[in-house]
């Protein structure tokens, strides 16, 4: 059951508070703290993520506990005092899609007698996760992708994996209206983020940003948002958080969305007006490539009570922002471009202030969108501007020449 039978929204769920405040938030800390490195990084928050399973259903794939990593470059270059990227895609399948897939295959896996496969709609990474997990337990796995609208890399995982692939003539909204209707009668269960089983892993990356920063809530979280679950899913953790108090700030959450699929955007634009689905354009963001966001409820209702903002980027704003981070050691994809460049449009235009500390959550590895980034730096992305293309540079097989170069391009 995924909507409420009386509004038709999404089901939340709600965690037996008064049970979890048996400990004290230094016990929580404690006990969290003494399990890092051993459990996986959603597993290792069990008690707070899904309390009811039997651990020996548990499939996982070693998910969380992905770097925070500080860029003093990244944070000078735009004049913040401290930026860090989450790395939520140094993870099994390179994507954050991993931390709610644990959670939601490992409670197919209780009721296994009852399900005859898992499926989903998805821009590429659902799907990812979605047969690893199924494959790791031996469970039949259907995925349902927008023709021509994923990458190589995203599109030969499942294959991989063994799942059913359908590769369908429409775009991400189109798969999702599909899978809705098989998944209807319940034999075959649904892995959608409309599944809140998936939000309660995905909660976890807010419980890993404030274990990383010794306790400490930063003062922003940018993270970029297609179908906004997992935005809201960040929200929640921090709710629940300072609920049990673990914390006793929030932090301002801003969701960035690229120009092209923007209903987010253009609700907060007007006063968090209601959502007006759009088609969404083609974007290089296209695991965000989504214009009818089946969570924007509860993202409105997380940015309402962070004082949230939402932001948006153009392709050549993205491509850029993903290039120039990547001169710091990263390697950026284009949905973290979305992020990294409503970040920096926020810090110039000053609604992120110098003296803070900002956390731009990156949700995918950029292997996986190597096409994307090949494209930039050999300047063949049209209407973009490539402002630090670094295309290989062909020499024959002449030390003289190679010396040539070298001299031309690196001080001595
Ligand atoms: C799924 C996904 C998103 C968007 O997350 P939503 O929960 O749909 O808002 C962003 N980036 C990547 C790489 C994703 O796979």
């Amino acid at each position: 059951m995924y909507r409420c039978a009386s509004c038709g929204g999404l089901l939340e769920v709600r965690h037996d508070v008064g049970e979890l405040k048996r400990r004290k938030p230094s016990e929580w800390r404690a006990l969290f703290d003494s399990r890092l490195g051993r459990e996986s990084g959603v597993w290792s928050k069990k008690e707070m993520v899904l309390p009811g399973l039997d651990s020996r259903n548990i499939v996982s794939l070693g998910e969380g506990n992905s770097p925070l990593i500080k860029s003093d470059g990244f944070a000078k270059s735009i004049g913040i005092d401290e930026v860090y990227i989450k790395q939520c895609g140094t993870s099994h399948t390179g994507s954050f899609k991993d931390l709610g897939m644990t959670v939601l295959v490992s409670m197919v896996n209780q009721i296994r007698s009852k399900v005859r496969a898992v499926a989903c709609a998805s821009t590429g990474d659902t799907s990812a996760a979605v047969s690893a997990y199924c494959a790791a337990a031996g469970i039949p796995s259907i995925v349902f992708l927008p023709q021509d609208k994923v990458t190589i890399a995203q599109l030969i995982q499942p294959i991989a994996n063994g799942a059913l692939t359908l590769s369908l003539d429409t775009d991400f909204d189109g798969c999702m209206k599909i899978v809705q209707e098989i998944t209807k009668d319940g034999s075959v269960y649904l892995a959608n983020s409309m599944n809140s089983l998936r939000v309660e892993g995905q909660k976890t990356i807010s419980f890993e940003i404030v274990q990383q920063l010794g306790w400490q809530v930063p003062d922003v979280i940018v993270v970029p948002g297609g179908n906004l679950g997992n935005i809201s899913a960040i929200g929640s953790g921090f709710f629940l958080m300072r609920e049990l108090g673990l914390i006793d700030t929030l932090p301002r959450l801003v969701c960035a969305q690229t120009e092209k699929a923007n209903p987010l955007y253009r609700s907060y634009r007007d006063g968090f007006r209601a959502l007006e689905p759009m088609t969404a354009g083609n974007t290089m963001a296209t695991a965000i490539q989504i214009g009818n966001p089946v969570s924007f409820e509860k993202a409105v209702k997380v940015l309402r009570a962070t004082d949230g903002i939402v932001e948006q980027a153009s392709e050549a704003e993205l491509a850029n922002a993903a290039a120039a981070v990547d001169r710091f050691g990263f390697f950026n994809d284009p949905q973290t471009g979305v992020a990294l460049a409503a970040t920096i449009k926020l810090a110039q235009a000053g609604k992120i202030p110098p003296a803070s500390r900002v956390v731009v959550v990156s949700t995918a590895h950029g292997l996986k969108f190597a096409d994307f980034k090949t494209r930039f730096h050999e300047g063949q992305i049209p209407g973009v501007n490539s402002l630090l293309p670094n295309p290989p540079i062909r020499l024959p097989a002449d030390v003289e020449a190679v010396r040539k170069v070298i001299n031309g391009r690196i001080p001595a």
